[in-house]
């Protein structure tokens, strides 16, 4: 398949340069660059060419509406190259989900990872968002590939590849990481199309490290049902059993750069009043950021 696809590149690049050089008709060779010219023309061709058109945008992650999704789409998986590396890391450590702890689902896949791990392409793509979200993400890469499939990874301690850049799959793309709003080391990995998260699991097998099929058939129909059906799961059993009072302090806030205490309470659901209790402090306490907060 590799030879087959070089050579028929080679010969789609002696034809276009036969094309496109007509000074040097007595040119033979293709020169590296030229191959590497035409790969790229060629890639940027498929790439218009998919479901996403000609929407590129650098600044916004999710800039796609709903009813733009197709309703069927075959997602190649061939090419798949795993993101975390070596066997003993592939390993989920949270799954996809709703997450009563954050009170909201866990659009992706967590794999297990150490600060500065090589965090890698996981296809052919083109890097579309390079960004720091402090209370997100952190440093974070969104890919877009062929195939129609954006990947996300995030918590990175460092974003290795810029903006535009085209990267292939199995590239070193960062390294692995805690930024953002994570507890402890670990790649954050999701897969979306035009913005709608798909479990990875049904994707790829980590603790084998491959695909679960060659092809993905994805139905928007479907898919959004059982997203909104995990979502709402979620919520009812949090709302039965995370209400009460009694489950407080079972839980960690890690406090970020910025942040006071009326912030964090308000983004954990709780009161001022009910924070400083559980963790011994007074009100006008300065919360360090990294300082854990019970909750
Ligand atoms: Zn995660």
């Amino acid at each position: 398949m590799l030879f087959l696809s070089i050579s028929s590149l080679a010969t789609q690049a002696q034809d276009l340069l036969a094309d496109q050089a007509p000074i040097d008709r007595k040119m033979k060779a293709v020169d590296s660059v030229a191959l590497e010219r035409i790969a790229q023309e060629r890639f940027e061709k498929n790439f218009s060419e998919n479901i996403y058109g000609s929407n590129w945008n650098t600044m916004n992650p999710f800039c796609y509406s709903s009813s733009s999704i197709p309703n069927t789409y075959k997602i190649d998986l061939r090419g798949f190259y795993i993101p975390v590396p070596n066997k003993k890391y592939a390993k989920v450590t949270s799954k996809f989900g709703y997450r009563p702890r954050f009170g909201r689902m866990h659009k992706g896949v967590d794999l297990k990872v150490y600060t500065g791990d090589t965090i890698y392409a996981a296809f052919d793509g083109k890097v579309r968002i390079k960004k720091y979200d402090a209370n997100g993400y952190g440093y974070y890469l969104v890919l877009r590939h062929e195939n129609g499939l954006e990947t996300i990874y995030g918590h990175l301690s460092k974003q290795l590849v810029n903006i535009n850049q085209v990267v292939k799959a199995g590239q070193p793309i960062g390294l692995g990481g805690n930024t953002g709003r994570s507890f402890g080391s670990h790649l954050h990995f999701e897969t979306r199309i035009m913005g709608h998260p798909i479990n990875p699991e049904l994707l790829f097998n980590f603790a084998m490290r491959d695909v679960t099929n060659d092809f993905y058939v994805f139905n928007k129909t479907a898919s959004q049902a059982n997203y909104n059906k995990m979502a709402s799961a979620g919520n009812k059993k949090a709302t039965t059993s995370e209400s009460a009072s009694t489950n407080t302090g079972k839980h960690w806030y890690k406090v970020k750069a910025g942040e006071s205490l009326p912030n964090i309470a308000k983004k954990l659901g709780v009161s001022v009043e009910q924070l400083c209790k559980q963790n011994n402090i007074k009100a006008n306490t300065i919360v360090k950021a990294g300082r854990l907060l019970k909750y």
